[in-house]
């Protein structure tokens, strides 16, 4: 069993905003290929060509269709990963201490050569965000990056979560939730950022920004009609002159 840190002053996590996510999963593949190179066992795939291919990933998205009261459908896409949650449920039940919570920055991670595969972690987690990875038999999950973002061996503006980096839509962010002043907390602020299942008592610090409404076209209203319309109901000038003189042949 491991003990959770009382209280972490820096609480390093994600915004991720659910308003311009687009679902392209280039997050996915972005985080799947950093950690592959650079994680301690790859992330292994089972037929990967194959008709039934599987794999391990930390980070995934799902995508969803919303029907809103009123308005038309929308689609929500929805990226996971780990939380790093402040009373993260996953720590305390690892027997081997191998699960633990970062007191310096409040990230989560697993010490590999302590694991044993047990997935007791992976049963309490209630995100469904730790990996068995099935051909090392060690529990795997989000490590924020850590050995990106402080890694002096990376050029500055690479010391961010791969995710992060890669992201075309520029719907994830990473930060100090800690911090009131950092620019997650106040993109948090601004846009009534969401925990989520808060129920869970888990307190995550990553953070969801929700959509924002769609503007409605008024129930009906066929919005291409007007530019269907016929400009004139007769053709005028020249083009009317040779429509005229061609309809006499
Ligand atoms: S890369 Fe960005 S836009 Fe694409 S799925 Fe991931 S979060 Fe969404
Ligand atoms: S999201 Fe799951 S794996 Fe991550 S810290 Fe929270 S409980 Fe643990
Ligand atoms: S922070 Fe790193 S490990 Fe976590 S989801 Fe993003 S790319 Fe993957």
């Amino acid at each position: 069993m491991t003990d959770l840190p009382q209280h972490s002053e820096k609480k390093l996590g994600l915004v991720i905003d659910l308003d311009t996510c687009v679902g392209c999963h280039a997050c996915v593949v972005a985080c799947k290929g950093w950690n592959d190179q650079a994680y301690g066992a790859p992330l292994s795939d089972s037929e990967p060509y194959g008709a039934d291919p599987s794999g391990a990933f930390l980070n995934r998205v799902h995508s969803y269709e919303v029907l809103p009261e009123t308005g038309p459908a929308q689609h929500v896409h929805f990226p996971k990963s780990c939380l790093h949650c402040e009373d993260a449920p996953c720590v305390p039940v690892c027997p081997t201490g191998a699960s633990y919570k970062r007191v310096e920055d409040g990230i989560v991670l697993v010490n590999e050569d302590a694991c044993i595969g047990c997935g007791l972690c992976a049963w309490a987690c209630p995100y469904g965000a730790r990996e068995m990875d099935p051909s090392a038999g060690v529990m795997k999950k989000c490590t924020l990056c850590v050995d990106r973002i402080y890694n002096d061996a990376l050029p500055e503006e690479d010391r961010e979560p791969a995710c992060v980096r890669t992201c075309p839509a520029n719907a994830r962010h990473f930060g100090d939730l800690g911090d009131p002043e950092s620019a997650v907390s106040q993109l948090v602020a601004e846009r009534g950022g969401i925990d989520l299942m808060p129920e869970q008592g888990t307190r995550p610090v990553n953070k969801y920004l929700p959509p924002r409404p769609r503007d409605g076209w008024g129930g009906d209203t066929d919005v291409l009609a007007p530019y269907l319309e016929p400009v004139a109901e007769e053709p005028q000038g020249f083009l009317g002159w040779l429509d005229r003189t061609l309809g006499k042949l």
